[in-house]
């Protein structure tokens, strides 16, 4: 097992610690697929580590992730007319995202480098999820968020888990770019997505989904920020397909918010991607205008066949309350964006209905609860007698 630059193609030993290659690429792990253990996909007792063998880390630092149920949408498969509908929910994880997936990979990884300081920088959930699992290691957490800008379950969590929170006065991007110089200088171990070892746990959504299907959708529809999911699921497919387990491959559809949409854009307008300067949408888990790993996203969707779009901050909404209204289904703004995308596809006729769909479900609505509340007014209270709530039944 190496790390290896997607753009030069030059190898480095796995522990070493580093973020990029010297050329500036970014750099992803080679799995040794010759020692993975490709019996395991029989549907059952599935977690993340029952794919430990496809894994690039020794340690194990868990609060038990993945495993996360992959609903068959039944009423919205009737009211879109779509074959095959589903969702991966990624909010049934420990701190309820998926970037559990990537810290229990990512924290393991930094204890088994010796490292005893973590660091990212956060629209939230990657905040959420660094602190618990520093806090499970015993090791300090570091977390660089947006001043204002982080939804409220998500701060509540960091605090809580022990993380030192330090709020920046700037956009995701920005803190970004102070936690690179720290990561450099002061002997922190960075675990935003540009490291490759997130990725890894990430990409055992695809294992999930293979495992718990018994084949391979026609396509995975998924949120796009930082642009590090997208990417990792698709590394997840092709290493099932290298391996022999699989013999085909989905399409990757990455979905941004109009507000933040630098890969849609540019995809779209056929041209070079260009980072947007001031992100703006109501889905801050994906108000990212540079996303650092958008060449793997970019690969990902250009490989598999798949394209970028995006939505408007109403579609999202729209989308949220249908989920949860139509399917019992709670997920926070940019995990709607998701099915928002769906919507917008399948109306322009961009998308094949007789095909299958798995949208990623990226985390927990309670994470948010400020955009649903604030969005409604209650009625007047009514008093406490039977007559009362008989007219309301009326
Ligand atoms: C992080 C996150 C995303 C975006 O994922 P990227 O890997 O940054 O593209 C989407 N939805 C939720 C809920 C997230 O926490
Ligand atoms: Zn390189």
């Amino acid at each position: 097992m190496v790390l290896r630059c997607i753009k030069c193609g030059r190898i480095y030993p796995e522990d070493e610690i580093r973020y990029r290659c010297d050329c500036g690429g970014l750099l992803e792990v080679v799995i040794d697929l010759d020692k993975v253990d490709t019996k395991i996909f029989d549907g059952k007792n599935i977690t993340l580590w029952k794919y430990e063998s496809w894994l690039p880390v020794k340690k194990r630092v868990s609060l038990n992730e993945g495993g996360t149920p992959l609903y068959r949408l039944e009423n919205l498969e009737e009211e879109l007319e779509v074959r095959e509908l589903y969702a991966k929910n990624e909010g049934a994880n420990p701190t309820g995202s998926f970037k559990d997936r990537g810290m229990t990979v990512g924290v393991s990884k930094a204890l088994e480098l010796g490292m005893d300081k973590v660091i990212c920088a956060s629209t939230g959930n990657t905040s959420a999820s660094l602190a618990a699992y520093a806090a499970k290691a015993g090791i300090k957490a570091y977390v660089l968020v947006p001043s204002g800008k982080i939804a409220l379950g998500k701060l509540a969590q960091a605090i809580i888990y022990g993380a030192q929170v330090v709020p920046v006065n700037g956009n995701f991007d920005d803190a970004l770019r102070v936690v690179v110089e720290a990561s450099r200088e002061l002997g922190v171990y960075m675990l935003n997505s540009i490291n490759p070892f997130r990725l890894e746990g990430q990409k055992t959504i695809a294992y999930e989904i293979y495992d718990q299907l018994q084949r391979v959708p026609d396509n995975v529809v998924v949120p796009v920020g930082n642009a590090g999911n997208i990417s990792a699921i698709w590394k997840g497919f092709k290493e099932l397909y290298e391996a022999g387990v699989i013999n085909e491959l989905p399409r990757m559809i990455g979905i941004q918010a109009e507000g933040a949409s630098p890969l849609a854009k540019a995809w779209k307008e056929g041209r070079e991607f260009k980072p947007e300067e001031k992100p703006e949408t109501v889905a801050t888990a994906i108000r990212i205008g540079n996303p650092a790993n958008w060449p793997k996203a970019w690969n990902a969707v250009k490989e598999s066949g798949g394209l970028f779009e995006s939505v408007t901050d109403e579609e999202i909404l729209e989308a949220q309350r249908i989920l949860a209204s139509k399917e019992g289904l709670f997920v926070e703004p940019a995990s709607a964006a998701s099915l928002a995308g769906l919507i917008k596809l399948l109306r322009e006729g961009a998308i094949d209905r007789s095909e299958s769909y798995v949208l990623i479900t990226t985390g927990h609505g309670l994470k948010d609860p400020n955009i649903v509340v604030n969005n409604f007014k209650l009625p007047e209270p009514i008093e406490p007698t039977l007559e009362a709530f008989r007219r309301v039944m009326e």
